[in-house]
């Protein structure tokens, strides 16, 4: 039985202040989920009051990113144990935006799931195609390089501590979200490979989220199906109310 995950990530958005407050708005609901694990992620300067305020809830705080190495000249950085000393407990790896913007390769990703695995931070290892790549009818191949690339160096031990985001970025931040047909099908190929490399029971342990514009009015439709474990939300998870309604769908 795998217990979907609702992650919220805040990308480039709320203070310190106003991600405490957040927290506070969305405690009482928090504790009536329990067969929902939630996870917020948000900026780094906003970890720490995350942390605090999400202190003896249910809520989980996240990272964006991390770097690979511990330490050392790398400026504007930050090492995996900076975050659990915090307090934080996941990280988002490989996020199309870091991967379009930042010079994210599946290399840099491979490096960071290893750092998070290595300090005891939950990676949320996140993949996806194109709208061309669909188009050209490359979803399949794409999905897998990313997955053999990023991850399929990792010991069965090491894959069983991640969870896995399919996020096509057709999807993301557009209002076009994959219909629970083309979500499941992306799911079930991914668990395909994870079972081909890790085996079965590695494979039916794996939590794979979907994101790319899910709302509190398409959650449930996507929640349905059996290989979707839970959502990695951007926008919808910036209102207390909105992301309150996701954690109830
Ligand atoms: C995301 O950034 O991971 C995401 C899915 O964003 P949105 O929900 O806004 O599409």
């Amino acid at each position: 039985m795998r217990v979907p995950v609702v992650a919220a990530n805040w990308k480039m958005h709320k203070t310190a202040a106003e991600s405490a407050a957040f927290i506070e708005a969305i405690r009482a609901t928090s504790e009536d989920v329990g067969d929902r694990e939630i996870v917020i992620a948000p900026a780094f300067p906003a970890l720490q009051a995350a942390v605090e305020a999400a202190r003896g809830t249910r809520i989980q705080i996240s990272a964006q990113d991390l770097h690979w190495e511990a330490r050392g000249a790398y400026t504007g950085e930050v090492s995996a144990d900076m975050l659990t000393a915090i307090g934080c407990s996941h990280v988002i790896i490989g996020h199309s935006e870091r991967r379009e913007y930042f010079g994210e390769t599946d290399g840099t990703v491979h490096l960071k799931i290893l750092a998070a695995l290595e300090a005891g931070l939950t990676p949320i290892v996140c993949v996806g195609e194109t709208l061309d790549q669909r188009e050209a009818g490359n979803t399949g191949v794409v999905l897998r390089e990313q997955f053999t690339a990023g991850m399929g160096a990792l010991s069965p031990e090491q894959f069983g501590k991640l969870v896995l985001a399919y996020e096509p970025i057709w999807a993301i931040g557009t209002g076009r979200t994959a219909t629970p047909d083309i979500a499941d099908e992306a799911h079930s190929a991914l668990r395909s490979m994870a079972a081909a490399r890790f085996g079965d029971s590695a494979a039916e342990a794996l939590r794979i989220l979907y994101g790319g514009s899910v709302k509190p009015g398409n959650f449930a439709g996507l929640l349905e199906r059996e290989g979707i474990d839970g959502g990695l939300v951007g926008g919808a998870s910036l209102d207390p109310e909105s992301y309150a309604a996701l954690l109830c769908a």
